[in-house]
């Protein structure tokens, strides 16, 4: 998809760098740090819909009864740890990281995840091993750089966790962006995306990064193969969750 060209686009990566101020990148108010101010960091941390949430795949649900995906086929991790909902500011951030290349919100992002895995799993092990989903050889093209990625080697430096860099890599670009469009069941049915995960250590926990969780598919083929390759335990931790919709 084009994209207009923006001025502000190139001056906040340069803000980022010699650290003055520039306009929120939400409200346009004056930002310090991470290029988006501190009420709109606050909103985005309590924007989430209210209710109860199914552990495994994070989508609101209904006020009785349980995960109608989850229920037909759990996704196989142990839990998934969740920053946002994506919608409003949190659709605009992760659009303008992944389709305008603004490569620096990625510590934004990863900052939300870090808080909200700290949240959810205060008794961690005390080894985990992060990997990242991988990009399509083409979206690496187009952005030059792999957004899951960037953000997993941040959180894995604020928790202090290693990184294993290439962990969960494609052998071939198959992830199609019609792909977006279909549910899980259609998704899992489609032809898998060709990767593949490097040995990882016996019995170990595996956290899986990725930015956005809609109908679980991709993060299901990243969780199977964590599990093929040795790993024990498999979570997750995402930027955002697409709210209920029809999908579901
Ligand atoms: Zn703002
Ligand atoms: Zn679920």
């Amino acid at each position: 998809m084009a994209h207009a060209f923006r001025l502000g686009d190139l001056l906040q990566p340069l803000c980022q760098v010699i650290h003055i101020p520039r306009p929120c990148l939400v409200c346009g108010q004056r930002a310090w740090r991470y290029g988006v101010c501190q009420m709109c960091l606050c909103e985005l941390a309590q924007q989430r819909q209210q209710g109860r949430r199914c552990e495994r795949c994070w989508v609101q649900l209904p006020v009785i009864g349980g995960c109608r995906d989850c229920s037909a086929r759990p996704l196989d991790v142990e839990q998934v740890f969740v920053a946002w909902d994506y919608l409003d500011a949190a659709e605009l951030l992760i659009q303008a990281y992944k389709a305008r290349q603004q490569q620096w919100l990625a510590a934004v992002m990863a900052n939300a995840v870090y808080q909200q895995i700290v949240r959810q799993w205060p008794e961690r092990p005390e080894q985990i091993l992060l990997l990242s989903v991988p990009s399509s050889r083409a979206a690496l093209i187009r952005r030059g750089f792999n957004p899951a990625a960037e953000i997993a080697k941040l959180v894995a430096k604020q928790l202090r966790q290693p990184y294993l860099v290439g962990g969960l890599y494609s052998v071939s670009a198959q992830i199609t962006e019609t792909q977006k469009q279909r549910s899980r069941q259609q998704r899992l049915k489609a032809t898998a995306p060709a990767w593949q995960c490097a040995t990882l250590p016996a019995d170990s926990t595996v956290l899986v990064v990725d930015d956005v969780l809609t109908t679980g598919s991709t993060l299901q083929h990243a969780a199977q193969l964590c599990r093929l390759a040795g790993a024990y335990r498999v979570y997750a931790a995402l930027v955002a969750r697409t709210p209920w919709r029809d999908h579901f």
